[in-house]
């Protein structure tokens, strides 16, 4: 990389901003760069968006960030995995648990596939993801996923947190790294001679120049979509949600550490819990429910019907710009794009944008071909990504409203994931076909064995034989006294945030 003082705008101060912000003063720590991050003081920021995934963790670790130091501050908890409910009405997959990886369950992992495998060829096995894997005991029991030192099998887990305290929070660690606040309004985007952003102009009057410029503006993308006029490409064939309808209901002295999704009438609604309360969302489709409608059903399903707690609307689109990194302007977070979150994945894929940006950039030369390179591949995870959310509805069994008929005969789905189907249908390996397609980076094989298994992508009970000795080789008594043996070295949830408490 060229060294000197480069200098960086981030526009926007959401989660979004506030991760690049700090991602990028860590690794340009040495090089000098000059770090600015400008956000409104009207604009608001989205203030939803409070599960994460794995890699948050390893992003709180790059940046030297402990969890006494964030999680009390911010409301955390621990997330072991997800909850399906109400997604399919076969009879014994009303439920089912999609984990998190933990290093214990390389020894039952042969066993889910093997059985899964065999239940797809017409044996009558055990198939429903929750009774191979640890994550599902942790969340059930309400385990903490740090193990002690001497059970050394190391469990993947995400956090959930209030994203107003979240961005507040990095914005103090951002500073101690040298990265400098202004609070502005932009209302211009000026352009050079070639096409590269030149300056922006505030609302105070004031010019804002820089050599690279990060726009994480949320939905509006101002910098990537309205100035560089970079084209957004539609999922919405593909994933009718475009609407959310958000209400907190109070929580207990014990939170759970997983979210749980359940299945509404038109959509779906997540339960996020945090320290202080229970974050509830309703993701809708406006072309089967309106909004009224909508907040009439959550209401209804969380007993809040009489209550006067305030709902929040929230319109959404679902897609991505065609390209990230266009002249000197990264697109970060909501501004490159959104996949409705029922796994969670956005602040994954504002983290990887920004990693593997860094990584292009400190090449130093900015080619075209750094940029193409860069973009396809932050591309396909999103693409990637939208598959599995697809196969999620298209896989549904639900008929009860036109919303779940039309998700669950739509046929606008790619080529992609038409072919995984059809390869699990069919009784193959389904890793091959991933394999084969460059996808298990993404989704590994294990989460889509989890998705199709826990929701019942099976022949009917009734065409399934017993089945020989080989076929049961596995002894579901032997995996159940491994889990919970493994289960037993782990903390109790409750115990471990009044730990946190007491740090903080
Ligand atoms: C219904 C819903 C549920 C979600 N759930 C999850 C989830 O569970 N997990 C997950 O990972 N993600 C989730 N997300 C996504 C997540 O909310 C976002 O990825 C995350 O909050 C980052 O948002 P952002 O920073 O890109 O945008 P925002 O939070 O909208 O921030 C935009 C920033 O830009 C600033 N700004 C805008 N225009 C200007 C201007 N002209 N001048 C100066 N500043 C400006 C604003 O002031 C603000 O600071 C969800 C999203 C939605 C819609």
């Amino acid at each position: 990389m060229s060294s000197g003082n480069k200098r960086v705008v981030i526009l926007g101060g959401g989660t979004a901003g506030w991760i690049a912000a700090n991602l990028m003063a860590k690794h340009w720590e040495q090089a000098g760069f000059d770090i600015t991050l400008v956000e409104s003081p009207n604009i608001g920021i989205i203030g939803v968006g409070e599960g994460s995934t794995p890699p948050l963790k390893e992003f709180m670790d790059v940046i030297d960030v402990k969890e006494e130091e964030w999680m009390h501050e911010c409301n955390a908890t621990y997330k072991v995995g997800i909850r399906f409910n109400d997604w399919s009405v076969k009879p014994g997959f009303n439920t089912y648990f999609h984990p998190f990886y933990s290093k214990c369950d390389d020894h039952t992992i042969p066993a889910f596939f093997h059985n899964s495998f065999l239940i797809r060829k017409g044996v009558d096995l055990e198939g429903l993801p929750d009774h191979f894997f640890l994550g599902a005991q942790l969340a059930e029991k309400k385990l903490a996923p740090l193990p002690p030192e001497n059970f050394p099998f190391e469990t993947s887990y995400g956090y959930h947190f209030d994203s107003g305290l979240l961005g507040k929070f990095l914005a103090k660690v951002a500073a101690r790294r040298g990265v400098k606040y202004v609070q502005a309004t932009v209302n211009q985007v000026l352009l050079d001679d070639v096409g590269n952003v030149d300056c922006l102009k505030t609302e105070e009057g004031e010019t804002i120049k820089a050599d690279l410029y990060v726009d994480s503006t949320g939905f509006k993308g101002q910098i990537m979509q309205q100035t560089l006029k970079v084209p957004f490409l539609d999922f919405g064939q593909s994933l009718f949600n475009d609407a959310a309808v958000v209400l907190p209901t109070p929580q207990g002295d014990n939170p759970r550490c997983q979210t749980t999704s359940t299945a509404m009438k038109y959509g779906w609604r997540w339960d996020i819990p945090l320290t202080h309360r229970v974050g509830n969302g309703y993701v809708y489709s406006s072309r089967f429910c309106d909004a009224d409608k909508a907040e009439t059903e959550l209401r209804e399903t969380l007993g809040l019907l009489d209550s006067d707690v305030e709902a929040r609307h929230l319109k959404f689109k679902v897609g991505r710009v065609e390209n990230h990194w266009v002249k000197n302007c990264l697109a970060v977070g909501l501004s490159q794009g959104f996949i409705e979150p029922l796994e969670a994945t956005a602040l994954d894929m504002v983290q990887e944008t920004v990693v593997r940006f860094i990584e292009a950039y400190n090449k130093g030369d900015y080619s075209q071909a750094d940029r193409d390179a860069f973009n396809e591949r932050i591309s396909g995870r999103f693409d990637a990504v939208r598959d599995y959310i697809v196969a999620h509805f298209r896989i549904v069994s639900r008929t009860d409203t036109d919303y779940w008929r039309a998700c669950g005969s739509n046929e606008k789905i790619s080529d992609s994931l038409r072919q995984i189907l059809t390869s699990w249908v069919q009784g193959r390996n389904i890793t091959q076909e991933l394999e084969s397609q460059k996808l298990d980076v993404y989704f590994p094989n294990i989460s889509w064995n989890c998705l199709l298994t826990g929701k019942g992508i099976y022949p009917e009970k009734s065409q399934l034989r017993p089945g020989n000795e080989k076929a049961h080789k596995y002894k579901m008594a032997d995996i159940k006294k491994f889990i919970h043996g493994c289960s037993l070295n782990y903390p109790s949830h409750k115990a471990r945030l009044a730990e946190l408490a007491k740090a903080s």
